[in-house]
């Protein structure tokens, strides 16, 4: 049995800290870094204690797998600060879970809970007077783990490494969002891995995107595989549509990333007493509610992105505009769910850790 303990996280602190050289009233997303990180190492067919030392470069053999066979994955979360200086978390364990859902698809050791949960919390009392207090800003975490062992044998690695870096942030868009529904290129198939937060998914949306980008959109929406008449979701948010009054989310699959604010935004949106479909949806049907005029919103959401409106879509070479809404769903959902995560409301579904 592997020993799941950790009690004495060693710590490595800086000798100076860098904050003074930060502007944490102009932060752009995830560009600057704080003082430390947790690193931990699998070696031997176990994971070692993870420790915390200052956030610096990491040396890698030219073989190393993830180079050449991409074996890593990710988590993104945030800590948010509330006015009396106390730090949150919003539902750590479901990205722990996810994070080792996403290592068994990808052939990476899962790491134990507590190796997550204490690391992380350990590290965030270390570094909690870079997390930012402002609305809207918050300190985004980043948990990673990349396969570091040695070979060109296309097979899973036999080292890997677990680190938790993290970035004082401000918002990750700017203004609303345009977005192209794609026609051509697949972000996931059936049976692959788009379920996973693996680094590869994300690579290969980046050339679709540039050509969005071209267009003058900013983001993806990504169609399933087969007919590209689904829309599945974006490259860093899952998708609402409004039809009239009624909220639809497509349902999750071995294709979509399961969302924690997704699922967050379903829950609320029901408390609310809106109307949720949780159903497939095709692009004809937007395209028609938004001839006919009922097509209210479109927003995505997403850790980094929280609630994010949509402003137009295109598709087939046409352009289709969203209506400015007075009161829109996803204001009112943004507002509930940012309430809670800054702990300036009641945390009526336990998810503030
Ligand atoms: N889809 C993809 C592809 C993502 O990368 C993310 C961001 N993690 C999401 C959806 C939203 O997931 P969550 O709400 O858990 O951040």
């Amino acid at each position: 049995m592997m020993d799941t303990t950790v009690q004495n996280i060693v710590v490595e602190k800086v000798k100076t800290s860098k904050i003074d050289q930060i502007d944490f009233d102009n932060l752009s997303f995830g560009s600057v870094f704080t003082d430390h990180m947790l690193v931990c190492d699998y070696k031997n067919g176990a994971w070692e204690i993870p420790k915390i030392i200052p956030y610096q470069p990491i040396t890698l053999d030219p073989s190393a797998k993830i180079f050449h066979y991409g074996q890593s994955i990710f988590e993104g979360m945030k800590a948010y600060k509330d006015s009396n200086n106390d730090v949150w978390l919003f539902r750590p364990l479901d990205n722990q879970k996810r994070l080792n859902i996403s290592a068994k698809r990808m052939a990476i050791p899962e790491l134990p809970e507590e190796y997550f949960m204490e690391g992380l919390k350990t590290l965030l009392k270390l570094e909690k007077k870079w997390i930012p207090q402002s609305e809207g800003s918050s300190l985004y975490i980043r948990p990673f783990i990349f396969a570091s062992g040695k070979g060109f044998h296309a097979s899973p690695a036999d080292e890997y490494k677990f680190i938790i870096a993290c970035a004082p942030s401000g918002s990750y868009f700017s203004g609303k969002v345009k977005v192209l529904i794609e026609e051509t290129y697949s972000r996931s198939a059936n049976g692959g891995v788009g379920f996973a937060k693996a680094g590869g998914n994300y690579a290969g949306q980046f050339y679709p995107t540039q050509l969005a980008v071209k267009k003058g959109y900013q983001q993806v929406i990504w169609t399933d595989d087969n007919t590209h008449e689904y829309i599945e979701e974006a490259g860093a948010m899952n998708i609402f549509v409004r039809i009239n009054d009624t909220l639809i989310t497509g349902p999750t699959s071995d294709r979509i990333l399961d969302g924690i604010t997704r699922k967050s935004i379903i829950t609320i949106a029901e408390d609310e007493g809106i109307p949720v479909e949780i159903r497939k949806i095709t692009v004809s049907e937007v395209v028609e509610a938004s001839k006919k005029g009922i097509l209210k919103e479109m927003f995505g959401a997403g850790t980094a992105a929280v609630v994010s409106p949509i402003s137009g879509f295109g598709h087939k070479n046409m352009n289709y505009d969203l209506p400015e809404l007075e009161s829109s769903y996803a204001s009112l959902l943004k507002k509930r769910i940012t309430d809670i995560q800054y702990n300036k409301t009641e945390d009526k579904f336990g998810w503030r850790y």
